[in-house]
């Protein structure tokens, strides 16, 4: 282990006195210093192992402790560390190539550091695009409850979850939300399918109300991830395709999470056999290793901006955003994971944790819904099956600690003020063993 000029005390001390947490309570229990991390696995300052089921917040998908990305940012910040891309530089060209080749479409890339900088670069896109084309009344987003896009203002007010939301109003405007699909609390008059057509066309329902002119794109993960793995029936966004189509709106699909091989496709959207305009993305982009993030918008929709008047380029910068070395290390990551087939791995190890889990778990008397899809799943505990009252929080929690004292780290959901705290995820990196799998079932 790395010999500290701390101890380790003095490290836990310091933490609690100066580090003010992402997300983490005021309490006197303290944080997990993380020290070094090799697969799946993290060791913390006083030598414990842990078992990440959650990839860091859901973003390690090359797993930790891989010299060749650490090399190829390095090697890079030697030659070029930092350009902006209000010119450009040869590490964001290559890294968009292949980004068009993942995504086997003609897409140009607006990069950003995180991924609620990818949501917030598509609003603005689309409301100059919008505006550049003579349909400037188009300035409202309609996005899902349960859903998260990000922690900005306008972000935030895409997302669906109260409890993140609600200290901070008035948040950004024009944003409307409507049911998420959610096939294991669908309406006892339902069924799965006919409830995500149904979902479907609230939407059509907003748009109509709201006059379509006014409504200029659709914003949604293909599966809510941190809403609760909401996976929804297969034709759900085809349909959603058809009303973006019918109405002149855009789709905008949020693959923050679901992309880079996370459902077992390069990105989430590819299960559902739809086409959309602007895809943003973040996370494993990287693996975590640096941060970046992109927005990819389809070609003619940047042409849109390429008018002879001044004001017709998109007025949007940021410094570091699309950073070189952050976009060597992304293309290192998915050279790996192309080489290494983690999509495939994904797609095969998530299938047979999936039945495990479902197999072990969903007899108890308190496991609800067991779902997933590649290495993305979630286990949604209630009091009653027939019911599907939520378990209270506090008795969740006890399976997450019990996890942890057994050696695995995995989330679980948060809004305690919609009531949907009762959702455990797992979200491992891609490249655990099957002895990680037998560990996390
Ligand atoms: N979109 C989704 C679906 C997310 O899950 C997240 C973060 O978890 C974001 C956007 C925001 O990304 P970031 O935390 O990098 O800003």
């Amino acid at each position: 282990m790395t010999q500290h000029s701390y101890s380790a005390e003095e490290l836990k001390q310091k933490d609690q006195e100066n580090i003010w947490h992402a997300m983490r309570p005021h309490t006197n229990q303290p944080a997990m210093i993380a020290e070094e991390a090799d697969g799946a696995w993290i060791t913390d300052i006083d030598g414990n192992q842990i078992l990440d089921g959650m990839a860091g917040i859901w973003c390690v998908n090359a797993g930790y402790g891989r010299k060749a990305i650490a090399d190829a940012a390095y090697e890079q910040m030697l030659k070029l560390p930092y350009y902006p891309l209000t010119q450009s530089h040869v590490p964001a060209i290559e890294l968009s190539e292949k980004l068009n080749e993942w995504l086997d479409g003609e897409y140009v890339y607006f990069y950003s550091n995180s991924g609620s900088e990818a949501n917030e670069t598509a609003f603005k896109a689309v409301r100059q695009y919008f505006h550049q084309k003579g349909e400037g009344s188009r300035h409202k987003f309609i996005s899902r409850y349960r859903s998260y896009h990000g922690n900005t203002l306008a972000t935030l007010a895409a997302t669906g979850q109260p409890q993140r939301k609600y200290k901070y109003e008035p948040l950004g405007q024009g944003f409307l939300h409507v049911t998420p699909p959610d096939s294991y609390r669908c309406p006892a008059e339902h069924t799965p399918e006919s409830f995500s057509k149904a979902c479907a066309d609230e939407i059509e329902h907003a748009v109509t109300w709201e006059l379509s002119e006014t409504v200029a794109a659709v914003i949604l993960e293909p599966i809510i991830t941190g809403g609760g793995i909401l996976i929804p029936h297969e034709d759900y966004l085809k349909r959603v395709r058809e009303i973006c189509d019918r109405h002149g709106m855009l789709m905008i699909v949020d693959e923050v999470i679901c992309g880079f091989g996370r459902t077992g496709k390069p990105f989430g959207f590819m299960h559902y056999d739809v086409q959309p305009d602007i895809i943003t993305m973040a996370k494993g982009i990287t693996s975590g290793y640096l941060p970046l993030s992109a927005t990819a918008v389809r070609k003619d929709i940047y042409d849109a901006f390429k008018g002879t008047d001044a004001h017709d380029h998109f007025r949007h910068v940021n410094t570091f955003g699309g950073n070189a070395a952050a976009c060597a290390a992304a293309i290192k990551n998915l050279e790996i994971m192309e080489e290494e087939d983690l999509i495939g791995r994904s797609a095969r190890l998530g299938e047979q944790m999936l039945q495990r889990l479902t197999d072990e778990l969903s007899r108890h008397p308190y496991v609800g819904d067991v779902r997933g899809k590649g290495l993305l799943a979630g286990i949604e505990f209630v009091k009653d099956k027939q019911t599907k009252e939520p378990l209270a929080e506090s008795e969740v929690k006890k399976v997450m600690a019990a996890c942890k004292a057994r050696g695995v780290i995995i989330g679980k959901t948060s809004d305690t003020v919609a009531g949907y705290n009762n959702i455990l995820t797992l979200s491992p990196p891609l490249s655990l063993t099957d002895d990680d799998v037998n560990l996390l079932v």
